[in-house]
């Protein structure tokens, strides 16, 4: 992200130009034309009236919610985190609000407005990124996400500050127009604040919160990173393609920002800062407060002392504290929130046509269980993955068609699965059955040869499927490997093209299969067979 511009004689009037007269002569050389042409791509767009643009901003020139609709709207989906909720609802509101009236009046553009970008406080888990992706599912604009300690301050280590808002383009699907209205949402900006003091603030957090504070005020970004070569090769495609070059620059001036994370710093020195100040009886009961309680009351020289750049901080003016979940509002996530991790599994089940449900009990085991892992919801899902992942691999296979998880399989989840395929064996039969049928059926279509299994190989070969932990496929194609060479020996000896496979056949099938080939040469040579082939039935 170099700033300084030296002229070099050498260099090209038009750079953009100069690289796809380059990429012209490298496709044409090493015959590339093909690469990069879609299939049914027409060879001269330029030539036709092109269709009427839709209108990427519909979403927002029509905005028109109200930060009760907002709320009631998240409400849907997360659970708790009222507060948090009608702050966000209400910064969103006048945000959107904002962005509409500069587009119907372009003149308002240029007067100084305090963009409501926002400090989100709290613990992992407990809702903080998923409030925000709600919110941009609900209005229609981009997000996207990356961790404060993942950006560099230089773009020479991790992302540069800029590839965010291009990666808002990415999700936007290339639309600029609208990019320049999406969310941008950085997590773990805590950790680009220095420990504890000013004075030994970390240099490099501080260079990426100056590089941050240019893009939350009013900039314009380049769309290709001077690093990203496939950016750069698809300029040049557009430029091809439509004989315009495309727009090279993206303003940050109406993209929302939200900064987020855990700050336990924060929280203890304003435990301290507050503690210091009060004492005897008072200091005692606020020392029962929980960290989102302190949290609450941090101000804005709270921050700074924390470690952040007062310009930072100041361009941050909504914050707002997300409370840690309890066991109870785990539980209430799993019976309540739409799109829950729960909905997530009876939709990954139902997949394979089996219905999945936890009785109540149940629920308030797991919800009891995620609460001890100390990571608010995602406790949820990791408590949920642990219990169900042999569920998920082996009922598929099975004729399990329902699953009702009880608190005993919570405390058992490999005996109650153990349990389930056990009472399951009748069904699993027939479906077993119906595998040999598909591989004889196969076999036939090969090899034109019918293989019928008599009830006692069927069971054998069940059992071992079982036994070994494998698919009926697997079992037979490893016993009857290259079987068709002999059966078609004795083919032609006798004319025989349908064999019955007894229990003798599976215990030695090589020794069996060799024992009807000799017999089917002394049957072409008329003397009597003292063991064949059983033959058609
Ligand atoms: P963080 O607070 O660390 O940003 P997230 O918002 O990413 O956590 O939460 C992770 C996942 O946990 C979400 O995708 C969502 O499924 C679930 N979740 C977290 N908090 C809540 C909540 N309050 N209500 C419902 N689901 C939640």
């Amino acid at each position: 992200m170099s700033t300084t511009e030296k002229k070099d004689p050498e260099a090209p009037a038009d750079p953009l130009a100069d690289l796809q007269r380059q990429f012209q002569d490298a496709m044409q050389h090493y015959n590339l034309g093909g690469l990069f042409s879609r299939p049914g791509a027409d060879p001269a767009p330029a030539d036709k009236p092109a269709p009427p643009p839709a209108d990427p901003l519909r979403c927002i020139r029509e905005f028109n919610h109200k930060p009760r609709e907002i709320r009631d709207y998240l409400d849907r989906f997360v659970i708790q985190q009222a507060e948090a909720k009608k702050v966000l609802a209400v910064a969103i509101c006048d945000h959107y609000n904002h962005a509409r009236q500069c587009i119907a009046t372009p003149t308002l553009r240029e007067r100084e407005y305090a963009k409501q970008n926002v400090v989100l406080l709290g613990p992992t888990g407990v809702g903080k990124t998923y409030l925000i992706r709600c919110i941009s599912r609900l209005i229609g604009v981009p997000f996207v996400k990356s961790d404060a300690t993942k950006v560099s301050e230089t773009g020479y280590v991790g992302h540069d500050v800029e590839d965010l808002v291009r990666d808002l383009v990415k999700a936007a699907e290339g639309d600029v127009e609208l990019a320049q209205y999406g969310i941008i949402y950085i997590d773990e900006i805590d950790k680009i604040a220095a420990a504890g003091n000013a004075g030994a603030r970390d240099v490099s957090g501080r260079g990426v919160q100056v590089n941050l504070l240019k893009l939350m005020e009013d900039t314009d970004v380049s769309l290709q990173s001077q690093t990203d070569l496939l950016g750069q090769m698809e300029a040049i495609m557009q430029l091809q393609r439509s004989g315009k070059p495309p727009k090279r620059t993206i303003n940050t001036r109406h993209i929302l920002f939200i900064v987020s994370g855990a700050f336990d710093a924060l929280g203890e020195l304003v435990k301290k800062r507050l503690q210091a100040g009060a004492i005897g009886f008072a200091a005692a009961g606020r020392a029962a407060r929980s960290d989102s309680e302190w949290l609450k009351k941090a101000g804005t020289a709270d921050f700074i002392q924390a470690g952040f750049e007062p310009e930072f901080i100041g361009r941050l003016p909504v914050r707002v504290v997300c409370n840690g979940l309890t066991a109870a509002d785990l539980e209430q996530i799993m019976l309540s929130a739409e799109d829950s991790i729960l909905t997530q599994y009876r939709r990954d089940f139902a997949g394979y046509g089996i219905d999945f449900s936890l009785t109540r009990e149940a629920i308030a085991a797991i919800a009891s269980r995620a609460d001890e892992e100390r990571t608010g919801a995602r406790g949820l899902m990791t408590v949920m993955e642990r219990i169900f992942r042999n569920f998920k691999f082996e009922l598929p296979s099975t004729a399990v068609k329902s699953l009702e998880a009880s608190t005993d399989t919570i405390a058992d989840p490999g005996g109650a699965l153990a349990a389930l395929l056990r009472a399951n064996l009748h069904a699993q039969a027939g479906l077993l059955k119906k595998e040999f049928a598909a591989f004889a059926e196969r076999f036939r279509n090969e090899h034109g040869l019918e293989l019928v299994f008599e009830e006692s190989a069927i069971n054998a070969l069940a059992d071992l499927s079982l036994q070994k932990d494998r698919t009926v496929r697997a079992i037979c194609e490893e016993k009857f490997r290259d079987f068709q060479h002999g059966l078609k020996l004795i083919a032609n000896n006798t004319g025989q093209t349908r064999f019955v496979i007894t229990d003798a056949m599976l215990a030695a099938p090589d020794r069996e299969l060799s024992q009807w080939i000799v017999a089917s040469f002394k049957a072409a040579e008329g003397k009597p067979a003292s063991a064949g082939p059983p033959g058609p039935a």
